[in-house]
């Protein structure tokens, strides 16, 4: 299996990436973003349970998060490995996926990281905002928090792994298929 976690602050590219890494590498792309917008879509009980974290820019407890991740790893019991984006955003959410890897005697390949600077991500998650609709996009002040939730309790996931020497940090400023380029540079020396 390969197993890679698309790291990096919020409007830093990683779902364009992600898209781009599918098509080549045939993995199944598992964002708990997008997982948690689903369920809000579809008003479930774990939808209402993210709704209010997510408005304020705010983490999901891991406790909800780290059951939804779960679950769907398990509904994909033979893939050839995974991308996961937008996780792990806490310590704890890298140990439990760890574990649940190590369940199926395989690991995380590669962090790779996509560097892009404060205000250059607050004026492109504006511009994602007029189209994406999330309500997230659209307040400079929501924004800004999530930035500052990344700094706080993600940016120590990237050193968890940096200790395994899995962490690799790239310039996620630049086009598409340059940033793509460098991924796969990163991909393909694993
Ligand atoms: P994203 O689409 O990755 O920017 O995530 C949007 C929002 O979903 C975040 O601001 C959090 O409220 C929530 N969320 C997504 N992934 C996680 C996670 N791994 N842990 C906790 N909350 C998350």
């Amino acid at each position: 299996m390969t197993n890679l976690i698309l790291f990096g602050p919020p409007g830093s590219g990683k779902g364009t990436q992600a898209a781009k890494m599918i098509e080549k590498y045939g993995l199944v792309h598992i964002s708990t973003g997008d997982l948690f917008r689903y369920e809000m879509g579809n008003d479930t009980p774990l939808g209402q349970q993210a709704k209010a974290y997510m408005a304020k820019g705010e983490l999901v407890p891991d406790s909800v998060t780290i059951g939804m991740l779960k679950n769907k790893v398990e509904s994909h019991p033979d893939s050839k490995g995974f991308i996961f984006d937008g996780f792990p955003r806490t310590i704890n959410q890298a140990q439990a996926l760890d574990a649940l890897l190590a369940e199926k005697n395989a690991s995380i390949n590669a962090l790779i990281a996509l560097q892009v600077d404060d205000e250059e991500i607050v004026q492109r998650i504006k511009k994602r905002g007029a189209t994406s609709g999330r309500p997230d996009d659209n307040d400079e002040t929501i924004i800004r928090n999530r930035i500052q939730v990344y700094k706080n309790e993600t940016t120590p996931v990237f050193d968890y792994y940096d200790r395994q020497g899995k962490s690799h940090s790239i310039n996620g400023i630049g086009g598409i298929d340059e940033i793509f380029g460098l991924i796969t540079q990163v991909i393909d020396s694993i």
